[in-house]
């Protein structure tokens, strides 16, 4: 078998995707291989296909256990011989996996970092051949990443205790130039190959909203997605708990994970939102690491993160399927604040010195920086990422809020001129909302005791509103006419620039929103056939339920789309389908081209009639879509022949009437 019959045989996909097949060719060729990919990119299939192609195994470091019990749990269901261990097992089952590892069973091990120190797993890696070791996740060795690791600095121990070196494969999705170094240099590739497929993830919709009240503007959002799944993530765990109970109060399906919950709760509620139980997880970032929800069709920031680095890694959780997805993030002055006071009270890490402390921090008020402008910035948002990774970006994505919005060049060198002199007058030592206060001739405690009242800038905008204002001090900030110095909370001082607009030696012109033409919710599923994928969905649900994997292992809801638009009534039309592998064909081929014929058949007219999926939800659950073994035919034609009535048998099989009769009719025993 070559590569590409084993990405059709068990992936069900017919080209590899960009950076794919050069990462397989290189890792298949003997070579060590760097891949860095975007979230969603499809790393897995890199190190997947050639995992199966050799002739030992493939080790798989993985940091996250739910990453790994899914993969496993997606690798059996595609009939690869693949298991993990980590801390979830019991000695029971580590035993077994052992044991079948021994015995050669696996082609795939996913293990945790922490086990490579193991001595019973050494000892059964030293006795077994061990072809590749894949590293996911890779830029957790890095002290300068964001999610270090320090049980991943034994992989090298690991490797080198191995009596042959194996291929060694690393992946990330996040790599500044340093953590590519770091990952070359402490897991000891050799000449390795780097692809990198470039950063951009087309089917993702970024904006970014600056509502007056969050909470009204998050339940409009969620109803106008109603019926999808989504992740919102908010930055502390008592924003969690509030969002959460705001949503299950609006009549959402909701649930939640943060840090503070029991082991048991967390693994629960994420369960609960990866088998589609509850549509809506909100979440602290402890949530995602590894999750691979392909149907994730909306990300919603309702704080802002504190870096790019971080929001790019939490919004590449939607869409894994290609579909479209949203990527919305709600911004308001206070969450500058917040992360400003994250920053400043950051446990230093034992494992550097107080320098390299010092330093790590300076990086992150800069990481911050990048983070608040690209909340503020009328630029193409899209761009703005790609541009921050390194990556090329065309001028208009036409995929982000500030595509869509109308922005008129307004001429604001009068108001920047009282801003400015405001902030000097008062001796360059307050932050912008003093600063608006002043300007707007607010009096409170804070103002008289500093005597700003008796400036001569107090009241000079008393016109405007405190948005106006503080959108201009943004602006103005933007270009470079003031710097907010220091954390917590930060004071505004002018810089150089600020002087020859002062002397009316130089203009300044803003853009402004005029008009923003709205993000209309574009439908996936072509209209005509959203019953035919209601009804595929119902048979997905059923073998989700009996095998007990999440739906999308099954066939994600790109997969759905595309049968929608195939539909596929023979085996070979049903291999066309994008997702569809051999293997599958054969689990679950005849159910769904079963549901295809049956709506195939209807004319349009009589189409929601025919196909009642409330029917089929009725009785779906049931066995109605499991393939006929011979023995039940069997028992299906002693029961026609004794007489007895097509609802009795329908009962006894657990299938449908309507099912009855058409095996029957297969069968010669009934007329067509
Ligand atoms: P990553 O690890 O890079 O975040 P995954 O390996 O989880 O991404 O893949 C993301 C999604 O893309 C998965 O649903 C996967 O099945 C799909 N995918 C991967 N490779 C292909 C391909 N060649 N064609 C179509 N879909 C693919």
């Amino acid at each position: 078998m070559d590569k590409f019959d084993v990405l059709r045989k068990y992936f069900g996909y017919s080209s590899f995707r960009k950076g794919q097949e050069e990462m397989v060719d290189c890792l298949l060729s003997g070579r060590d291989a760097l891949g860095i990919m975007p979230t969603g990119a499809g790393k897995s299939i890199c190190y997947q296909v050639p995992a199966i192609m050799f002739g030992g195994v493939t080790i798989v470091v993985s940091p996250l256990i739910s990453l790994m019990k899914d993969q496993v749990n997606a690798l059996v269901q595609q009939g690869v011989k693949a298991a993990y261990i980590n801390s979830s097992l019991t000695d029971t089952q580590y035993d077994k996996v052992l044991k079948n590892a021994a015995l050669g069973i696996y082609k795939i091990i996913y293990v945790a970092p922490e086990r490579l120190e193991s001595v019973s797993f050494i000892n059964l890696c030293r006795r077994i051949k061990i072809s590749m070791v894949a590293v996911d996740e890779s830029h957790c060795v890095s002290q300068w990443g964001q999610d270090f690791r320090p049980s991943y600095l034994n992989i090298n121990k690991f490797i080198s205790m191995l009596p042959n070196r194996p291929i060694i494969g690393a992946f990330t999705a996040t790599a500044t130039d340093e953590v590519k170094k770091d990952i070359i240099n402490i897991l000891q590739l050799e000449d390795p190959a780097v692809v990198t497929t470039g950063f951009d993830r087309p089917n993702l919709f970024f904006s970014v909203l600056r509502p007056a009240k969050k909470d009204n503007r998050l339940i409009e959002l969620i109803k106008e997605r109603r019926d999808k799944s989504g992740i919102i993530y908010c930055s502390t765990r008592k924003k969690v708990e509030s969002v959460c109970d705001l949503l299950i109060k609006n009549g959402f399906p909701a649930t939640r994970y943060h840090a503070v919950l029991s082991d048991k709760e967390r693994v629960k509620n994420q369960d609960d939102f990866v088998y589609d139980r509850k549509l809506v997880m909100v979440a602290t970032n402890a949530f995602g690491m590894g999750i691979d929800k392909s149907n994730v069709s909306y990300v919603i920031h309702y704080n802002m993160p504190k870096n790019i680095e971080s929001y790019y890694q939490e919004t590449g959780r939607a869409g894994r399927d290609g579909q479209e997805a949203d990527c919305i993030l709600l911004y308001g002055a206070g969450d500058v604040q917040t992360c400003q006071y994250f920053i400043e009270n950051t446990e230093p890490n034992p494992q550097l010195t107080p320098e390299q402390n010092e330093m790590f921090k300076k990086r992150e008020e800069e990481r911050l920086k990048h983070m608040i402008f690209y909340c503020r910035t009328s630029d193409y948002l899209r761009n703005y990422m790609l541009r921050y990774f390194g990556d090329e970006a065309e001028e208009n994505c036409g995929k982000c809020s500030n595509c869509l919005t109308k922005f008129e060049t307004v001429d604001v060198t009068i108001e920047a001129q009282k801003i400015l002199s405001c902030i000097i007058r008062t001796g360059q030592k307050f932050g912008a909302t003093i600063i608006s206060d002043v300007l707007r001739g607010k009096t409170n405690d804070r103002i008289t005791s500093f005597g700003l009242d008796r400036q001569s800038t107090f009241g000079i905008m008393k016109d405007s509103k405190p948005t106006e204002i503080r959108y201009i001090i943004e602006k103005l900030e933007e270009q470079g006419y003031i710097i907010s110095v220091g954390a917590g909370k930060p004071i505004l001082r002018v810089t150089e620039m600020s002087y020859p607009v002062l002397k009316g030696k130089a203009k300044v012109n803003i853009k402004k929103t005029r008009k923003f033409k709205s993000h209309i919710e574009r439908v996936n599923i072509d209209e005509t056939n959203s019953e035919l994928f209601d009804a595929l969905k119902v048979v997905r649900t059923y073998f989700a339920m009996k095998r007990g994997v999440p739906a999308y292992i099954i066939f994600s809801d790109a997969t759905l789309a595309d049968m929608c638009k195939v539909m596929p009534v023979t085996p070979k039309e049903f291999l066309e389908v994008k997702g569809v592998s051999s293997i599958k064909l054969e689990k679950y081929g005849e159910a769904f081209m079963r549901v295809i014929k049956e709506y195939g058949k209807s004319d349009n007219d009589e189409k929601s009639k025919k196909y009642d999926v409330a029917e089929m939800r009725a009785n779906g659950l049931t066995g109605a879509y499991e393939p006929w073994s011979e023995k039940e035919v069997e028992k299906l034609r002693f029961e026609y022949e004794v007489g007895i009535p097509i609802e009795k048998i329908a009962k006894n099989h657990g299938r449908t009437k309507g099912a009855i009769r058409s095996r029957l009719k297969k069968e010669g025993l009934i007329e067509e």
